[in-house]
């Protein structure tokens, strides 16, 4: 027939209906492949089972697709929900001492993260900037006692710099054997770190090139990498700036993990943990128990993610 056998495949970037796929099996041939009509939309990082074309410049058919381990989504313009990549294992979020971290804006990815199932590791990017006299002592203090809040929680913290190699060995140990995303806001050396990690691979291109006779195409939507060392990485412009769509009061307390505890032992079940009588999380406040910081973050991203 037209086609070889089934065989399992990743995708690794998508145009449309129309997929690039990589095998998993030997040989690992890449091939543009178009979809059976029963398949849904597919992400880039979905799993699938799929034919190659006999002919390797011909086009594949994908025939099905695997069930997902996680799926990372955000808000399209109009606030509905779109799928951006599959399968991620962990969420890097990038930070530095420089622009200067804000306690929301971590919680906000700390959520999202807790609410995929993705596992959050933060990168403390340009740790050069935290040597003596590379930047105000007063300044490098607030960074670390910034920090010192999530380590406590029991989040991994890795320093990193994009340039020093030896800044990037325990990162590079940390992507092997997993599907990794970089977040963060802009500046803190997301491009800089992406860069040195996957050296000489422009991450603007067509993700064909010359793979198939449809030349380049290219695309805005996410894309697959390999690291040398292993590991891979799903990076698109849409998931450095991945943001998060509606969630519940509740859904949010869930993903402040030093919260559990103490939910459902509010004295009233819709407590609103504000100036409701009975509070276990306000109690659990004011003993010290959990951080005022934190707790002022929840009702920030509950007052945002509600509208
Ligand atoms: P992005 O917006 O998160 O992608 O950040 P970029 O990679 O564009 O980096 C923003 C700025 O930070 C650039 O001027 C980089 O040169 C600088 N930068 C990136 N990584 C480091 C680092 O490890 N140390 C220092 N000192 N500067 C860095
Ligand atoms: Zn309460």
């Amino acid at each position: 027939g037209l086609y070889a056998e089934l065989q399992l495949g990743l995708i690794t970037a998508h145009f449309g209906r129309q997929v690039e796929v990589e095998s998993l099996e030997a040989p690992r041939i890449k091939q543009l492949c178009h979809l059976r009509a029963k398949v849904d939309q597919l992400v880039t990082g979905d799993q699938v089972s799929w034919r190659p074309h006999q002919e390797p410049q011909g086009i594949g058919v994908v025939e099905a697709r695997q069930e997902r381990r996680s799926l990372l989504a955000r808000p399209d313009t109009r606030g509905v929900m779109k799928a951006i990549a599959a399968n991620v294992d962990q969420l890097l979020l990038v930070i530095a001492p420089e622009p200067e971290p804000f306690a929301n804006l971590i919680d906000r990815y700390l959520v999202a993260a807790e609410h995929t199932g993705i596992t959050p590791i933060l990168l403390l990017n340009k740790w050069d900037l935290m040597q003596d006299g590379k930047m105000e002592t007063e300044r490098q203090a607030k960074v670390r006692h910034l920090l010192d809040v999530y380590t406590q929680l029991g989040y991994t913290l890795l320093p990193t710099s994009a340039y020093e190699e030896t800044a990037l060995l325990a990162l590079k140990d940390q992507l092997k054997d997993r599907v990794s995303v970089f977040v963060g806001q802009s500046g803190v050396g997301k491009s800089s770190l992406i860069n040195a990690l996957l050296p000489g691979v422009d991450l603007r291109v067509g993700a064909l090139s010359a793979e198939t006779r449809k030349g380049r195409h290219t695309t805005t939507t996410a894309r697959l990498f390999h690291f040398a060392e292993g590991g891979q990485l799903i990076d698109s412009p849409g998931i450095r700036e991945f943001s998060l769509g509606f969630l519940t009061p509740q859904e949010i307390a869930a993903g402040f993990r030093e919260f559990e505890p103490y939910l459902g032992q509010c004295r009233f079940r819709d407590c609103k943990h504000q100036q409701d009588p009975g509070c276990a999380l306000q109690a659990a406040v004011a003993a010290g128990q959990i951080s005022t910081s934190r707790f002022q973050s929840y009702h920030h991203l509950v007052a945002s993610l509600q509208n």
